[in-house]
């Protein structure tokens, strides 16, 4: 079956907004590619940890800048358990909770800790022969080369139903966050959300993971 797919050296690009099946696709396409995986998301999650931790001002850029280039980040790639520490914390835990998910758009839209965190990212790229990237703007900044480029989407109702489901909140406000996080991660001056001229949309509405992850590997094939 297309899951059979094994190039020698493969970067696939998965972008999208929350809650549009991203991390679990991620996750499986990496291992299926007997790869890596790396998620951006918990880069920006994991300083906007560090920078609650500071108790710094959200609208503070310069103080923000400073905690995202001295947090000392461990970022896992395997994609069976992509652990995560900041300053020699776990913050596997934290980086999904409330205050951090409240937090993060912000943190994600300054410029200076793009900077930092895409120059980590590239680095981590250009040392994985085969990796799956998520995230916001892979396609487009961090890998604009990448072998296959992916943008998933799906309803905001889909969106906020699989998002609540995973983490025991209410719909509704669910929706409504995400909803605020895409209004932010689209509309920052900074590499905003947006998909690439080159990326493949595929709308995962009413698609179950075993389909998108098939999908994208008969893509790939396709590629090579
Ligand atoms: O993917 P996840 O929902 O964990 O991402 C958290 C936040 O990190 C997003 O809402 C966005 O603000 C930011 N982000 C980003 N660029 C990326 C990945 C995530 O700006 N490549």
């Amino acid at each position: 079956m297309a899951e059979e797919v094994r190039p020698g050296t493969c970067v696939v690009a998965v972008d999208g907004p929350s809650g549009s099946g991203k991390s679990t696709v991620s996750r499986r396409l990496a291992t299926a590619l007997e790869g890596v995986y790396l998620d951006t998301g918990a880069m920006y999650r994991a300083v906007t940890w560090a920078v609650l931790q500071a108790g710094a001002d959200l609208t503070d850029q310069e103080s923000i800048a400073k905690i995202a280039v001295e947090t000392e980040l461990v970022i896992g790639t395997d994609p069976a358990a992509p652990h995560f520490t900041a300053n020699g914390v776990d913050v596997d835990g934290p980086i999904r909770g409330p205050e951090v998910t409240g937090a993060v758009s912000a943190v994600a839209a300054v410029p200076a800790v793009r900077k930092h965190l895409v120059a980590l990212q590239q680095d981590i790229i250009s040392s994985h022969p085969r990796i799956v990237v998520e995230g916001r703007d892979i396609a487009s900044v961090v890998a604009p080369d990448a072998d296959l480029k992916v943008f998933l989407t799906a309803s905001p109702a889909a969106r906020a139903q699989r998002r609540s489901q995973e983490d025991a909140t209410d719909v509704a406000a669910t929706e409504a966050d995400l909803a605020r996080r895409d209004r932010l991660d689209s509309s920052r001056a900074t590499d905003p959300l947006r998909q690439a001229g080159d990326a493949i949309e595929v709308d995962t509405t009413g698609m179950g993971i075993d389909e998108v992850v098939a999908y994208v590997l008969g893509l790939l094939q396709v590629r090579q």
